[in-house]
C-alpha cells in the first residue's frame, strides 16, 4: 500500500529560536510514528540549522522552492544541489502562492519538479484552483493542465518519485476547509487521470490535502480513501496542532 504522509510547510516564518522549540516539541511528540512519512519544509536560511535539530529524528526536511536552473548568474536563485548540500529530501514545488505572487506559471513549476528528481529530491507539486475557476465549473480542467505540464516534461513513470498535493486556493489560510467529500472527489479525479497512463504508479501515489487542515478536520480528511495524509500550513507552526494531524494519520 502506498505510504501516507505529512508534510509541515512552515511559509516565510520562524526565527533561530522559535524553531528549536518548535522542532524540540514536534520531534518528541511525534517520536515511533512509523507508519508514515513526517517532514517539514522550512525557510532556506533555517536549512543547516533544522538538519542539526532533525537528523536523528524520524521527520525528514525539505524546502519550500527551489530553482529550475543549475547554477550561474541567477541572484537570489538555490539551486538543488544547494538543497543536497542540506540533505533535503524533499521541496514544494509550484505552491499556489509561488504560481500567483510570484508568476510561476505550469512550464516554469514542470522545470523545477524536474530539476528536483534529477537531483534526487523528491518534489511535492502542489495543484488546486481558485474560487473563481471552481465557481465556474473548471477545477478539473485547471488541475489536469497542471499535471499534465509536469507529466510533458518529467514522464508519466517520474510520478514515481513524487508526492502531490491538492491544494484548493480557496481554502489555504482561510480557515475554510475543503469537505471531505469535496476533497475526496479531486484527489479520486488525480488518481483516475494517472491510472489512464499508468496503474500502479497511481496506486502507489501519495496525494495529499493541503488548506486550513487542523488537529480537528484532519481525521475526517485523512479517513477518505484517496486522501494520503496532508500538506499543512499554518497548523504547521504550532507543536500541538502538528502533532495532532501527525497522530491522525
Ligand atoms: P494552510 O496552508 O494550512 O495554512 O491553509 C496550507 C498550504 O498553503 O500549504
Amino acid at each position: 500500500m502506498r505510504e501516507k504522509m505529512v508534510a509541515g510547510n512552515w511559509k516565510m516564518h520562524g526565527s533561530l529560536v522559535d524553531n528549536k522549540q518548535l522542532l524540540d516539541e514536534v520531534a518528541a511528540g511525534v517520536d515511533g510514528l512509523k507508519e508514515a512519512r513526517l517532514a517539514v519544509c522550512v525557510p532556506y536560511p533555517y536549512l543547516s540549522s533544522v538538519q542539526d535539530a532533525l537528523r536523528s529524528t524520524n521527520i525528514a526536511w525539505g524546502a519550500q522552492n527551489v530553482s529550475q536552473y543549475e547554477k550561474g548568474a541567477y541572484t537570489g536563485e538555490v539551486s538543488t544541489s544547494m538543497l543536497k548540500d542540506f540533505e533535503c529530501r524533499y521541496v514544494i514545488v509550484g505552491h499556489s502562492e509561488r504560481r500567483t505572487l510570484f508568476g510561476e506559471n505550469n512550464t516554469i513549476v514542470a522545470e523545477k519538479y524536474l530539476a528536483a528528481q534529477r537531483a534526487g529530491i523528491t518534489p511535492i507539486l502542489c495543484v488546486g484552483e481558485t474560487l473563481e475557476q471552481r465557481e465556474a465549473g473548471t477545477t478539473e480542467r485547471v488541475i489536469e493542465d497542471q499535471l499534465t505540464a509536469v507529466i510533458r516534461l518529467a514522464g508519466i513513470d517520474s510520478l514515481s518519485q513524487a508526492v502531490v498535493a491538492y491544494e484548493p486556493i480557496w481554502a489555504i489560510g482561510t480557515g475554510k476547509t475543503a469537505s471531505p467529500q469535496q476533497a475526496q472527489d479531486v484527489h479520486s479525479f488525480i488518481r483516475t487521470g494517472i491510472a489512464n497512463e499508468n496503474a500502479s504508479i497511481a496506486r502507489e501515489l501519495a496525494i495529499l490535502y493541503g488548506g486550513s487542515v487542523k488537529a480537528n478536520n484532519a481525521p475526517e480528511l485523512f479517513a477518505m480513501p484517496d486522501i494520503d495524509g496532508g500538506l499543512i500550513g499554518g497548523a504547521s507552526l504550532i507543536a500541538s496542532e502538528f502533532i495532532a494531524i501527525c497522530r491522525a494519520l
